[in-house]
């Protein structure tokens, strides 16, 4: 198979790669089931889109009215192989009917094997690596901070303005955004430092990637100690802090300087991993070789399932027991995980990211010099962002983008926001996206930005 017809193969044959409204949004179905929730779902778990999925597949979410969007989110970045691929479901199918579930801590099987070793053979660094499989990205970098804790006997951590990490107690305190993560939810793990990152944008005069690492060393050596550091924790391109892609120079003299001081450097790559960026993960772009390297999101096609993987004297410091959960590495996961891992690969989805990039940016870009309310277009692959902020400043302007997404949601396309102002339009299309289909969500996009700038 070509890549390009193993492209086409993970797109559902039956759904219609289009967008169509057929009724007012949200529907009478999707108001219906609106109704219903506020009086079963938690208030405190909220939705982007104001319509419910029956199908999606391929760049198309279909609605219970019947109303295709174009999804312009892939589940935050986790169908990048798209959705329902084929490939997946009879993966998924095959294993359900073999068995749902033993505990691999009970009884072991391949599955889980086949999945630690295809992320030794993925991952950066040709180095004698090991995994853990969990349930989610914050269980991951819980993990890693645990592996690199006991690997090193020391107790700080590190992690950065702008991060993301998580909601569990661990991930929430190393998260840096408190509305709506953190606010009310304390006290927090203690032992979680948080320094300076480099965001180009909002420097207060441009700095090098390496002097912006500089600052930060400075900090953590002054501030904390280097002998007192177990591990700096960075997402390569920070992604809910606002697909913030720090100047170049900055993580290789990161990661120089973490492993001259016996300090694990790990990569969250949760949202940037599995081709998003254009290459398999993002650290890449650079050569960094991440001790610790964790895992989730594009992982597994849509399954839950997340993993730290890393150099096997680190991983191997933990005593046996330390590290598991009744449903980590289950196999239904691992199968669509072992699926998606071979699409990524037949497909050369990381190479279907750059052409993604090639397709937005300079699109975005050109409507950016129309429109002073973009102060940046950046990102890399397919993790694309437009920052929005008051023309002439930098002021941030999160109703701006908010109204845009919501103008996208009402034509019929899915943008996200993001962004520690929560002024970030985010772009995560599937990897599978149709090119006509994307130059149609962009002409929505771009209407949707030029009405706003008014
Ligand atoms: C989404 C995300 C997490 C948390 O993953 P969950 O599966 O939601 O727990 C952690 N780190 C990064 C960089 C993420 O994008």
């Amino acid at each position: 198979m070509t890549p390009e017809s193993a492209l086409s193969s993970l797109i559902p044959a039956d759904l219609p790669q289009r967008r169509q409204l057929v009724t007012p949004i949200p529907g009478p179905r999707s108001a219906e089931l609106a109704a219903r929730r506020a009086t079963s779902v938690a208030a405190g778990v909220s939705s982007s889109l104001p319509v419910y999925v029956e199908r999606a597949g391929g760049g198309v979410i279909q609605d219970v009215d019947g109303n295709s969007f174009i999804d312009l989110g892939a589940g935050i970045a986790v169908t990048s192989v798209g959705n329902a691929a084929p490939a997946v479901v009879a993966a998924v199918a095959r294993q359900a009917q073999d068995f749902t579930h033993t505990c691999f801590m009970v009884g072991p099987y391949e599955e889980y094997i086949a999945v630690c070793e295809q992320l030794a053979r993925l991952t950066p660094g040709t180095h004698a690596k090991r995994s853990v499989l969990v349930n989610s990205g914050a269980e991951a970098v819980e993990n890693a901070v645990k592996i690199a804790r006991s690997a090193t006997g020391r107790p700080a951590v590190v992690v950065f303005d702008h991060a993301y990490h998580g909601r569990t107690n661990l991930t929430m305190a190393m998260t840096a955004k408190a509305m709506p993560y953190k606010s009310g939810f304390g006290p927090f793990a203690g032992e979680v430092y948080r320094a300076p990152v480099s965001y180009p944008l909002r420097e207060a005069a441009p700095i090098t990637g390496e002097q912006a690492a500089a600052r930060t060393i400075s900090m953590i050596e002054k501030q904390i100690g280097a002998d007192q550091v177990a591990a700096v924790v960075i997402e390569p391109i920070l992604g809910e802090g606002g697909f913030i892609v720090p100047a170049r120079g900055f993580l290789p003299a990161l990661s120089a300087w973490c492993t001259a001081n016996g300090v694990v450097f790990v990569a969250d790559e949760i949202q940037t991993g599995f081709a998003r960026t254009g290459t398999m993960f993002a650290c890449e772009d650079e050569g960094v070789v991440p001790d610790l390297i964790t895992l989730a999101k594009g992982i597994g096609g849509g399954l839950p399932l997340a993993a730290v993987t890393g150099r096997a004297d680190l991983m191997d410091a933990v005593h046996t027991g330390g590290l598991g959960g009744t449903f980590g590495g289950n196999p239904v996961a691992c199968a669509a995980a072992l699926a998606t891992f071979e699409a990524y690969e037949s497909a050369d989805l990381a190479g279907a990211a750059r052409a993604i990039e090639a397709q937005v940016v300079p699109r975005l870009r050109s409507i950016a010099e129309r429109a002073p309310q973009i102060a940046e277009v950046r990102g890399r692959g397919a993790m694309i962002a437009i920052e929005l902020v008051r023309p002439g400043t930098l002021e941030p302007d999160a109703a701006e983008a908010g109204r845009v997404a919501r103008e996208c949601a009402a034509q019929g396309v899915l943008v996200l926001t993001c962004g520690t102002y929560g002024n970030v339009i985010r772009l995560l299309p599937p990897l599978v996206i149709p090119p006509e289909l994307l130059d149609d969500a962009l002409d929505v996009l771009e209407s949707a930005l030029m009405s706003v700038v008014r």
